[in-house]
């Protein structure tokens, strides 16, 4: 038995999610989803389809036990910088307090080995770039706080019950399946990617950059945008090596290559062929100027190598996945 047999994957219908899904089942896993349908609304063929909250503790734990679950990987979450500054009791509840409800059945039922969903937003404002895992821990708003709480359950509890676990801090997850078939499917939308490509397609209102004042060269924020197809073969990778062993901790996932917000308009505009209508608008709450990874260490522990993120592919397969 090995922990990719079976995988129960929380969040399976959102964007990371469900590209993790269909990774899992095209390398010859058994996928079971549970997600309430709440973020996102990707079926992916093929996986078993749980509907429910993954706080609901009888749930769960007769879906662990029904489908003989080898590990946990858990991505449901609320995701959106501002909201959760806007509204942090709801990140709190939906990010920490159901998580360790999770976290619970998995004590009593197992399996013994969990990924889970982490951000680069558990860094606030880098003290330097590229950013490494053991870099000053320091979110600055409510979302990379939850994600960060979360961190240090999971520390606590490998040392204490035994669970062999992964935190993967992603950077800016982008991009879709080369097929075409699964799409960035978030409601409402917020990512700077499908904007871009929808307000260059006249479907959505024009793009607003939130400030172009930040210490950039072009004065708007800089992210490592990283291919999400690269992300879900980073998870198949980090089972195998849980497989063998001890957790890993927490693991940057990015390409580490920075991009600013007028760079993705000016790549977008060529990929296109159009132009991308955009205003300057103010800064948006908890946005730090610079998101950029060191991957060395997902490169030493995963043998990882992003191959689908540089900015012209990303691009290609979303805008593929939104035509
Ligand atoms: N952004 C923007 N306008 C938008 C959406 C995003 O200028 O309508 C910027 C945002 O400030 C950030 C970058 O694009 O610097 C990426 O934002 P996104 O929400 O895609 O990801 P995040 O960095 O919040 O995870």
């Amino acid at each position: 038995m090995t922990a990719r047999d079976t995988i129960l994957v929380t969040g399976g219908a959102g964007f990371v999610g469900s590209h993790f899904a269909r990774a899992a089942l095209d390398a010859g896993s058994k996928v079971v989803v549970l997600d309430d349908f709440s973020g996102g609304s990707t079926e992916v063929p093929g996986a078993v389809i749980v509907r429910g909250d993954i706080a609901d503790r009888a749930l769960v734990g007769k879906t662990l036990a029904a489908h003989r679950v080898t590990s946990v990987v858990h991505f449901a979450g609320k995701i959106a910088v501002n909201e959760s500054v806007r509204d942090p009791a709801m990140y709190f509840d939906g990010n920490v307090v159901r998580t360790l409800a999770l976290l619970d059945v998995i004590r009593e039922h197992g399996p013994g080995v969990m990924l889970f969903s982490s951000t680069a937003a558990v860094y606030g404002t880098p003290e330097r770039t590229p950013i490494e895992e053991h870099d000053r821990l320091a979110p600055i708003n409510p979302y990379g706080a939850t994600k960060l709480a979360i961190e240090h359950a999971l520390a606590g509890y490998g040392t204490a019950y035994g669970l062999r676990w992964a935190a993967l801090r992603y950077f800016n997850a982008a991009g879709a399946h080369p097929d075409g078939t699964l799409r960035e499917n978030h409601e409402p939308e917020t990512h700077l990617i499908p904007l871009v490509i929808d307000a260059a397609l006249g479907r959505r209102p024009p793009l607003v950059i939130f400030g172009d004042d930040y210490p950039t060269p072009d004065g708007t924020c800089i992210r490592d945008y990283v291919h999400v197809c690269d992300l879900a073969a980073a998870h198949l990778a980090a089972l195998d090596r849980l497989d063998g062993g001890a957790s890993l901790g927490a693991i940057n996932l990015g390409a580490s290559t920075g991009m600013s917000v007028k760079q993705i308009i000016g790549v977008a505009e060529r990929v296109l062929g159009r132009p991308v209508r955009h205003s300057i608008g103010p800064r948006r709450e908890g946005d730090p100027a610079v998101l950029l990874a060191s991957n060395a260490l997902a490169a030493r522990v995963l043998g990882w190598r992003p191959e689908r993120s540089s900015l012209e592919t990303i691009l290609d397969d979303a805008i593929r996945s939104r035509t």
